[in-house]
């Protein structure tokens, strides 16, 4: 059985291919972060190498290790950022130190694709087939997609490639063009709700506001039930951006000088600053029941009373801008001042 909640119509096609027999040499789940694309993968390569009658069965010793990430058979690649913090077990170990010159941290290697490479040419050790899970493939350089694109066009037997991103529009289109491609919506924000204190004990008016900062994203509201620092920094992040609207330009420029110096924390507050942009801009349009930040509900509506629909709309596309430009390494501080001596002017009060 597919312990999945939501990708409901993913799973029925997977599961129809592996009862008839069509399974497909490589798959590319395509869907927005925590959205649960690894929870898929790995039950897909669960549910291949299971040997109970209704294949995964979630229990066998295939099935278990597959879970805890120790099946010789089951591989993961990602960005080496990536496996530190969220792969199974075995990929925290497996990065060789200091083996090879790592140039990027958030990029898949070419070296990463030959290693593979060398891996699924032999036979599997326990399995039915191998399963390579490659996390985050927009992430690969472009050495790599061109070595992993002889793989797909010449696939060994036993071998299911699984690939994942959050934007298949990011990947070289020969490489999706060679894959089945299966892409996974978010789920409801009711389903959310209902997930998490069905499943995850969350008391009513927790679950009621994660579901709606998740956006969908139910791996995103089962970490923020488990870790409160997510929503107390999503807490200092809305008031530091309430403190940026109220302050002056030199204090601005101070504050620019200060997120400069803290590129990687800076990237998750200006996520936080734009869904709260774009529920300001929800209000000014008339749509408060869209809106993702619910329990900031009348700070937002008062600023977006004050602002408008239009400075709003200006906000959301500066804040895309900077995030594009961090994504380019575009000196921060730089990046910082221009976007905060953009915002409105309007003194809030709250
Ligand atoms: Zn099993």
């Amino acid at each position: 059985m597919w312990d999945i909640i939501g990708h409901e119509r993913a799973v029925q096609a997977l599961q129809h291919s592996i009862n008839t027999g069509h399974v497909a040499h490589a798959y590319l789940f395509a869907g927005a972060p925590h959205i649960g694309k690894t929870t898929v993968t790995l039950t897909l390569a669960q549910a291949l190498n299971c040997a109970a009658a209704e294949p995964p069965c979630g229990t066998c010793a295939s099935c278990r290790k597959i879970q805890r990430g120790t099946h010789p058979d089951v591989q993961f690649i990602a960005p080496l950022q990536d496996r530190l913090q969220h792969a199974p077990g075995r990929a925290e170990a497996a990065e060789p130190v200091g083996r090879r010159k790592r140039i990027r941290q958030d990029l898949i290697a070419i070296d990463d694709i030959r290693d593979m490479q060398r891996s699924v040419a032999l036979a599997p050790l326990e399995g039915r087939c191998k399963v390579v899970v490659i996390a985050g493939a927009e992430r690969m350089t472009i050495e790599a997609a061109n070595a992993l694109l002889k793989t797909l066009e010449e696939p060994p037997d036993r071998v299911v490639l699984a690939l994942t991103t959050a934007d298949a529009g990011l990947l070289l289109p020969t490489i999706v063009s060679r894959c089945q491609v299966v892409p996974l919506a978010r789920l409801s924000r009711q389903q959310v709700e209902a997930v998490l204190q069905e499943r995850w004990g969350a008391e009513p008016a927790q679950a009621h506001l994660l579901a709606a900062l998740s956006g969908g994203r139910l791996g995103w509201a089962i970490t923020a039930l488990q870790d409160e620092a997510i929503l107390t920094e999503r807490a200092d992040h809305v008031q530091l951006l309430t403190r940026a609207l109220e302050a002056g330009p030199a204090e601005r420029l101070d504050l620019a000088k200060d997120l400069g110096q803290q590129r990687d924390q800076a990237i998750t507050m200006l996520h936080t600053w734009l869904a709260w942009a774009r529920d300001m801009w929800l209000i000014a349009l008339g749509c408060p029941d869209r809106i993702v930040n619910i329990d900031h509900a009348p700070a937002l509506q008062t600023v977006a009373q004050r602002v408008g629909a239009p400075a709003g709309q200006d906000l959301i596309l500066a804040l895309q801008d900077t995030l594009r430009q961090l994504d380019q390494n575009v000196n921060p501080r730089l990046a910082f001042e221009v976007l905060l001596l953009s915002l409105p002017q309007q003194p809030v009060m709250e």
